[in-house]
């Protein structure tokens, strides 16, 4: 759980002298995953009043989606007690490219979808809808919590590899709103096939799947066997690190910023942070130690958070 009580910052400019009653209002954020739903509310200063997960069968179908979601967002309102009256939105992170009018899915090959409009779900949700990247709502809710970042590129670690990219605290979208697409920075050439289709790419190598769907254990199960000095799980996460950090030190080269490990698996590196930044330092051509690697301070709940974000600063900024 993250919160700020001085920083209430919207789209860069600061909110200065202005007092808050931060549950006045509420929006709910809503992270889609391969295999789960991942719902949090949050008030106007960004604390993180309520979180549920719900696992999902496997869709290849938005339609299903759709209708799974309706009825859980309204189950979650009822189980927290929430007022719908008070509710700004719902903003909702999707594993994929999101066109720049936020109305279609373009590209999710975590989720197996491909060109998906949006228009049912925002047509038969009764509140204002959002639709967001996960790795953008991620980035942005730990910009948002970071009084002092200007320039930072945000690394999403989950089942799909993402990430955001901010210069001077704004967001940078690109061209074609695909900046940040960290999953697919090649760190293997010819290396593992990728769910993009292509091989040796960051999300092949570094995905939650590497370490748990993959050997047919769950997360917590891998690393509970590599403290018991599993020689192979031992192996497997030497792997992991050394081309999770060929793709960090390829964005600090470009990027020349801190990078934030964001996403559910950032919760698990923090003792194996010394050994990440070897593998970092031994990359750096300039003789750099890994100082400029750090946690995502909202760890597992931070795409949901952010994706709630959204709303929040929509409504400080009609203040
Ligand atoms: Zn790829």
């Amino acid at each position: 759980m993250c919160t700020t009580d001085e920083k209430l910052s919207t789209g860069g400019r600061k909110v200065e002298g202005l007092s808050i009653v931060s549950q006045a209002r509420f929006a709910l954020g809503v992270s889609i995953s391969v295999n789960s739903f991942r719902i949090s509310e949050v008030d106007l200063k960004m604390n993180e009043l309520a979180y549920k997960k719900i696992s999902l069968p496997r869709s290849n179908s938005l339609e299903d989606y759709v209708d799974l979601l309706k009825r859980e967002i309204e189950q979650f309102l009822d189980e927290f007690k929430i007022d719908r009256e008070r509710l700004l939105g719902v903003g909702i992170a999707l594993p994929g490219v999101v066109s720049e009018d936020g109305s279609k899915l373009e590209y999710a090959p975590t989720l197996n979808l491909c060109n998906v409009s949006f228009d049912r779900f925002e047509k038969e949700c009764p509140y204002p809808v959002h639709i967001e990247n996960d790795a953008n709502c991620g980035g942005g809710a730990e910009w948002f919590v970071r009084d002092s970042i200007k320039n930072v590129a945000y690394l999403s670690l989950e089942h799909g590899i993402g990430g955001a990219v901010f210069g001077n605290g704004v967001p940078y979208y690109g061209d074609n709103h695909r900046s940040g697409e960290f999953g697919h920075i090649c760190v293997e050439p010819g290396g593992l096939r990728c769910s993009c289709g292509r091989q040796g790419c960051l999300e092949a190598y570094c995905s939650v799947g590497r370490i748990s769907t993959d050997i047919g254990v769950t997360e917590e199960e891998f690393f509970q066997g590599l403290r018991n000095g599993s020689i192979e799980y031992i192996q497997r996460w030497e792997n992991y690190l050394r081309h999770l950090a060929i793709g960090i030190n390829n964005i600090r080269m470009v990027l020349d910023c801190d990078v934030v490990l964001g996403g559910f698996m950032s919760e698990y590196i923090e003792p194996y942070l010394p050994r990440l930044k070897e593998y970092l330092t031994a990359l750096n051509p300039f003789g750099e130690d890994a100082d400029y690697i750090k946690l995502s301070r909202c760890r597992k709940h931070t795409i949901p958070m952010g994706a709630a974000l959204y709303y929040i600063i929509k409504f400080l900024d009609e203040l």
